[in-house]
């Protein structure tokens, strides 16, 4: 057979022969819905069967191969009975057997007195060795299509191994020759290995079963590389021409000599690049990174101002409403002595109001717009949007990010939030097509999270600790244990505890949890922000960026089950004011060795990067939920802890080449890992 075209690999995968409708479905369950998808299911084992094997030597139970003749075929004539096929070599006797076949397709198979290869899981039965629906069959001539080892792939329902096979070998063993996109210097001086030769070995090789072998490196690299390039390429679209913003430092100064607070310097340092960005001829596309309680929004809003001071409108974006009514709140206080028009806009504001700030976007009456992602819906059009802020930016996922973009239209700066802290590995692959500003203090005065563990059975010596707490006015968040499992058990293990609790202290608490809705948890919330309440029970479902600060102990049960970068981020939410907080992990039994460390890290720092970078190391990416929704998961080979290396590697190589990147040249590589999105054509 030829060697396949570059392109044809590209096509579904119904184009192979033997694929129809139904195998296209089962096909497409394990997720092989382009011919190159085939490609990228890698086998996780090998079957030998290599060795003919003679029937007196069998092991029952294994998969054999054997070289036997045909002595008698039985088509029994009752119902549900199976054919069997009489067979023996020079050193003993077995049956071949077969449900559900029919006799005109045996008959062809077997010819009496000639010679077979046939292959399968040996049994015994009734003293006798016998083979049911062997795997293969075949004639003598054939017979090393059936001796070798044969490349073991994850199969569903509907799919054997000689079909599969039959599919998968009509591209594996007639790879197209591809011009490899790295320099072969590059190549060479890295120990990496050719795209050609990388697949082939994958899938002819036992390579596929070691994530650190020649071939996947090279299968790893590519993956982060062309998820690099499509970041870079993200990158450049974005941060096109835009008219620069126009504006004196004098307002934003006169707010922040009002403010009740110093600016730390880590957040005066991010304002100016922001500022810089903003007076720059190229649109900005920046995250503030900060760990919580770091003083992000401030400086957002300082940076609005300025926006608004050169003419141009400010939308401002959170993930829930509580949040987005909390920074707009916020802006109303800082901004109230200016004379700039400030909106609320959320799902639910009404139909009369909506009407009016619908009207004053457009017409440029209205400076800055808070809201959730209502603010994003069509029918909203702003006169002269000039910047976009979004909070809590992972909630909002990475597709969007392009979105943003360009509803924001040619003037349009963005910035992001996150307190998400991203391990040093990742930041590229989450970051990528962004420049990052990092604020790395806190505010000063803020007093460091004590932090202490104590197993469940001692509940009791709590209530005096918590009673005293509310005496001072401080209130307690009590978070119950599981994790996103199960709806209903998380609210019933919540429900339990706000039971007990609220027998002690009664009135004083309340429950939120996943089952509530929006509207049931905001009423909640603010009762607890006006101190109504001073005990909230909840599930892992109140959100990190609300600043309650009043909050000055948090109690996390079963806190075994939560990563350490988890714990981190609902621990951030007390210490916010300027009393003593205290964080308080409860464990149902004696500690892990593991468990012990993760406390011990908790207890010592409260440095969210570097809490990240311990808790990858820990527990390995594939265990962490927070980096699901960061995009992380995308990855189907690569491992920032095994391959960082590689990371790493292909970090600087995009670096080399992005001023001179060959588009095409890469089609390739991007088509392949399925970010065709940012190809304009379809050309490879
Ligand atoms: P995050 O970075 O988690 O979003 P916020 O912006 O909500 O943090 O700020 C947390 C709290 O810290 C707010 O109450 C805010 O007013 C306060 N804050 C911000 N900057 C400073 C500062 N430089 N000094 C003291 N308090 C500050
Ligand atoms: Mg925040």
């Amino acid at each position: 057979m030829d060697l396949l075209k570059k392109e044809f690999i590209f096509k579904d995968v119904n184009k192979l022969k033997g694929v129809g409708i139904q195998l296209s479905k089962y096909l497409k369950r394990k997720k092989i819905e382009k011919i190159k998808d085939i490609l990228l299911n890698l086998p996780y084992s090998t079957t030998d069967r290599s060795r003919i094997s003679d029937i007196k030597d069998l092991e029952v139970g294994k998969i054999q191969t054997i070289r036997v003749f045909i002595k008698k075929i039985n088509f029994p004539r009752v119902r549900n009975l199976p054919n069997i096929v009489n067979c023996e070599d020079d050193t003993g006797k077995i049956d071949i057997v077969y449900f559900n076949s029919r006799e005109g397709y045996l008959r062809k198979l077997f010819t009496i007195n000639k010679q077979v290869v046939v292959s399968g899981k040996i049994n015994f039965f009734k003293n006798r060795f016998q083979v049911t629906n062997p795997d293969y069959v075949t004639n003598i001539e054939n017979e090393s299509f059936v001796t070798k080892k044969i490349p073991k792939y994850n199969l569903t329902k509907g799919i054997n191994e000689k079909k599969y096979r039959f599919i998968s070998e009509q591209v594996t063993n007639n790879l197209p020759h591809i011009e490899d996109w790295l320099d072969s210097n590059f190549i060479k001086k890295n120990n990496l290995i050719s795209w050609n030769e990388a697949i082939k070995r994958l899938h002819h090789s036992t390579d596929s079963k070691n994530n650190n072998s020649l071939s996947y490196r090279r299968l790893v690299f590519d993956e982060i590389f062309a998820n690099f390039l499509t970041l870079s390429e993200n990158r450049k679209r974005i941060k096109r021409q835009k008219i620069i913003k126009n504006f004196e430092n004098n307002i934003s100064n006169l707010i922040i000599e009002k403010l009740p607070f110093m600016l730390t310097q880590s957040q005066i340092k991010v304002l100016n690049e922001i500022n810089l960005d903003l007076r720059n001829s190229k649109r900005m596309f920046r995250i503030i990174q900060g760990d919580v309680g770091s003083g992000k929004t401030i400086v957002s809003l300082l940076a609005a101002i300025n926006v608004i001071e050169s003419g141009y409108q400010c939308a401002f974006m959170a993930p829930t409403e509580i949040l987005a009514f909390q920074h707009y709140k916020l802006a109303k206080e800082i901004f109230k002595r200016l004379n700039i028009n400030i909106n609320f806009l959320t799902g639910k504001t009404e139909q009369k109001n909506k009407k009016e700030i619908n009207i004053n976007l457009k017409n440029g009456k209205a400076n800055i717009i808070f809201g959730t992602h209502s603010l994003f819906q069509k029918k909203i059009s702003f006169k002269n949007l000039g910047l976009v802020i979004i909070d809590e930016q992972h909630k909002f996922g990475v597709k969007q990010r392009s979105e943003l973009a360009k509803k924001g239209g040619r003037n349009c700066d963005v910035l992001l939030m996150s307190a998400t802290p991203i391990p040093r590995t990742m930041m590229m692959s989450i970051y990528g097509d962004m420049d990052i500003s990092k604020i790395t203090e806190k505010p000063s005065f803020r007093k460091k999270i004590k932090t202490l563990s104590k197993p469940e059975k001692k509940i009791r010596e709590l209530w005096p600790f918590i009673k005293k707490q509310i005496k001072e006015q401080n209130q307690v968040f009590w978070v119950c244990p599981l994790i996103e499992e199960s709806k209903f058990l998380d609210y019933a293990s919540a429900k339990k505890k706000f039971d007990i609790i609220n027998k002690i202290f009664p009135g004083q608490v309340g429950l939120i949890h996943g089952g509530l809705d929006k509207d049931e948890k905001n009423i909640i919330l603010k009762k607890f922000l006006k101190k109504e309440i001073f005990i909230l029970v909840s599930t892992t479902v109140i959100e990190v960026g609300i600043d309650f600060p009043n909050a000055n102990l948090i109690i996390i049960e079963n806190a075994n089950k939560f990563g350490l970068a988890q714990l981190h981020q609902l621990r951030g939410r007390v210490g916010r004011g300027e009393k003593q907080a205290f964080c308080i992990l409860l464990f149902k039994e004696s500690l892990s060795k593991n468990a012990i460390k993760r406390i011990k890290i908790l207890k010592e720092s409260n440095d969210g990067f570097f809490i990240a970078e311990e808790d990858l190391n820990l527990r390995g990416y594939g265990d962490i939920t927070g980096f699901q929704q960061s995009g992380l998961k995308t990855f189907r080979f690569a491992d920032p802890i095994i391959h960082k290396d590689l990371f790493l590697l292909a970090e600087k190589y995009v670096k080399t080449i992005e001023t001179k990147i060959n588009q095409k040249k890469y089609n390739f590589l991007l088509k392949f890992f399925d970010r065709a999105e940012i190809i304009n054509n379809d050309e490879i």
